[in-house]
């Protein structure tokens, strides 16, 4: 048996998940998916909360509602992923093996990395989103 192992339970790893869950030949494959937090955050809801178009329980979501019941679902940190080992180790001190590994963790912005964008003017005149 193979395992796939996919890190975020956001948009992407959750379109994933069931994606895969549908077409892989389940008696070849397992999936795991592996994500700190137990509820889901419909981003783009976010704009309209301040407007009360949307109300929290409309964006904020229980992840287990998304993931399909055969696929193991594991809340807890991810502290490193050990390429050499093909292993996930979570802060709990588990350490889960894979043959195929789908980071989906997300990103974040970086001004810093941009030059000048975080100087003088930043928040004033250069914001993020
Ligand atoms: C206000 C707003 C409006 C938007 N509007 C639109 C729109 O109109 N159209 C559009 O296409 N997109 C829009 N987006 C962007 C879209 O929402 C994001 O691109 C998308 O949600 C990203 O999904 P993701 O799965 O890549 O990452 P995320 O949703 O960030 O998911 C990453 C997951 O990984 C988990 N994770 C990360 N690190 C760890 C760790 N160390 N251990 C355990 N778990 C971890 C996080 O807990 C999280 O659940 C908007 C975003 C915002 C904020």
């Amino acid at each position: 048996m193979k395992h796939i192992v996919i890190l975020g339970t956001g948009t992407a790893g959750t379109m994933l998940a069931n994606h895969l869950f549908r077409v892989i030949d389940r008696t070849r494959f397992d999936i795991t998916i592996v994500d700190q937090y137990a509820r889901h955050y419909y981003q783009p809801g976010f704009l309209f909360i301040p407007f009360a178009t949307y109300r929290e329980k409309d964006i904020v979501k229980n992840i287990k509602n998304f993931i399909p019941e055969k696929v193991n679902s594991i809340q807890e940190k991810i502290e490193q992923i050990q390429p050499a080992a093909n292993q996930v180790l979570l802060k709990n001190g588990m350490k889960i093996a894979y043959d195929i590994l789908v980071i989906a963790t997300g990103c974040k912005t970086a001004p810093h990395e941009i030059e000048g964008l975080a100087g003088k003017g930043w928040y004033d005149n250069a914001f993020d989103f």
